[in-house]
C-alpha cells in the first residue's frame, strides 16, 4: 500500500510499505479520508519524535477486515476511529486527566513503524483496544470528510466544557483556524457574547456564519481597548487563546478582565516561552489554563455534533488531496492562505 512516511525533520515521502496486518480483536480500515492537524505538523518540523512513522490520527474509512472475535464491527462498515484510550486504572484516569495517562499517550492504531496514528496511509490496523471502545461507525449521507472532524471538534467541546462560558459572558477568541473556528461553534451554543480575532479576511467572514458578534483584524484595530469599549471597561470574562504567535498571551491578558480566565490552546511546543506580567495574575486574579487532547467520555457526543448536521464543521474543509500530494498539504497548512482552512488527504485518490 501507499503511506506517506516521515523520514526525519520536514521530510514526508509517499512510498509503497506493506499493508498491516491484524491479530484477534483487531480491524483493519481502508483509509478514505484523514485531516492534517498542526500536532502533525509539529512533530513533523520540529522532529519531536524519532522517524520513521506515519502520521494522521483524524482517520475516517471503510473496515476492510475484521480479526477473530471481533463482532461489532464488520467488512463494509463506514468508521471513524479513536486513536487514543485511556487505561481508566491509573492516578490520572481516576481524575478524569485522561490526557496525561501514560497508556493514552500509546497510539492504538498504526500503518507501520511505531504506532503514530498511520491515517496518511491507505490502511491502518487499529489494536484491539481501540476497537472495543474508540470506534464509531458513521451514518448514511455524512461524508468520510466530515466524519475526520469528529477527533478535532472532542478536543474543542472538550475545553469548552472546561472553560465553562455561561450566556451573560463575553468570550474572545484568539485565532480562527479550523481549531478556533470549532471553538466559535461550540461557544455560540453557550449564549455567551462572542469577539474573535483572525489576520484572514475570510477566516473572520466564517466566524461571523459562526456565531461571532465581532470578527476584528488585529493589526488593523486595538483588540483589548474595543473589548473593554463593550464591556463597561472590564474586559472578557473568557479568552480562549487558539493560536501560537509571539506576544499572543499578552495580548490574552490584556483583553480579559481581572478575575477571568484564559485558555491556552495552541501553546503545545515545549520551547515555546510565554511572557505576562505576574501582577495580571496574581493581583488580577486572572486564572491561566491549559487543555489538551480529546477525552473519550466526549467522543460520543463529539460525534453526535458532526454527523447530526448541528454545527456548520463542513465549512471548515478547505481542501481535499491525494496522497502523493500531502506535502503541498502539509505546506498550505503551515502557511494558511486566504482560503485554506482544514486540510483533509485522500488517500485512495490516485491524483
Ligand atoms: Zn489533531
Ligand atoms: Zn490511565
Amino acid at each position: 500500500m501507499q503511506a506517506a512516511v516521515y523520514r526525519g525533520r520536514s521530510v514526508v515521502s509517499v512510498e509503497e510499505v506493506p499493508t498491516p496486518e491484524i491479530g484477534p480483536g483487531e480491524i483493519l480500515i481502508r483509509v478514505e479520508a484523514c485531516g492534517i492537524c498542526h500536532t502533525d505538523l509539529k512533530k513533523i518540523e520540529y522532529n519531536l519524535l524519532e522517524p520513521p512513522r506515519i502520521y494522521g490520527h483524524e482517520t475516517a474509512g471503510v473496515v476492510a477486515a475484521v480479526g477473530a472475535r471481533v463482532t461489532r464491527f464488520r467488512a463494509g462498515d463506514r468508521v471513524v476511529a479513536f486513536h487514543h484510550i485511556p487505561c481508566q486504572a491509573c492516578f490520572y484516569c481516576r481524575r478524569k486527566n485522561y490526557a496525561q495517562c501514560a497508556v493514552y499517550k500509546k497510539v492504538g492504531i498504526t500503518a507501520g513503524f511505531e504506532p503514530a496514528g498511520g491515517g496518511f496511509a491507505q490502511y491502518v490496523r487499529v489494536m484491539d483496544w481501540i476497537v472495543e471502545r474508540g470506534v464509531e461507525k458513521i451514518p448514511d449521507g455524512v461524508s468520510f470528510e466530515r466524519a475526520t472532524l469528529v477527533e478535532p471538534l472532542n478536543t474543542c467541546l472538550k475545553a469548552v466544557t472546561q472553560c465553562d462560558p455561561r450566556p451573560e459572558e463575553f468570550v474572545a477568541i484568539l485565532g480562527q483556524g479550523p481549531i478556533g473556528l470549532m471553538f466559535t461553534m461550540l461557544t455560540h451554543r453557550t449564549g455567551a457574547r462572542i469577539a474573535v480575532t483572525d489576520t484572514i479576511g475570510e477566516r473572520r467572514e466564517i466566524a461571523a456564519r459562526c456565531g461571532a458578534e465581532f470578527a476584528w483584524d488585529p493589526g488593523a484595530l486595538d483588540v483589548a481597548a474595543e473589548i473593554k469599549r463593550r464591556t463597561g471597561g472590564r474586559g472578557a470574562d473568557l479568552v480562549i487563546v487558539a493560536a501560537s504567535v509571539a506576544g499572543i498571551v499578552d495580548q490574552a491578558i490584556a483583553c480579559s478582565r481581572p478575575g477571568s480566565r484564559i485558555l491556552l490552546f495552541a501553546q503545545t511546543s515545549a520551547t515555546e516561552r510565554i511572557e505576562a506580567s505576574g501582577a495580571d495574575i496574581c493581583v488580577g486574579e486572572r486564572t491561566l489554563f491549559g487543555c489538551y487532547s480529546a477525552s473519550v467520555e466526549l467522543q460520543s457526543e463529539s460525534a453526535h455534533l458532526v454527523f447530526g448536521g448541528e454545527l456548520p464543521v463542513e465549512e471548515l474543509i478547505s481542501h481535499r488531496l491525494p496522497l502523493v500530494k500531502i506535502r503541498s498539504g502539509f505546506d498550505l497548512a503551515l502557511h494558511p492562505g486566504p482560503k485554506s482552512l482544514k486540510i483533509i488527504v485522500q488517500p485512495q485518490r490516485c491524483s
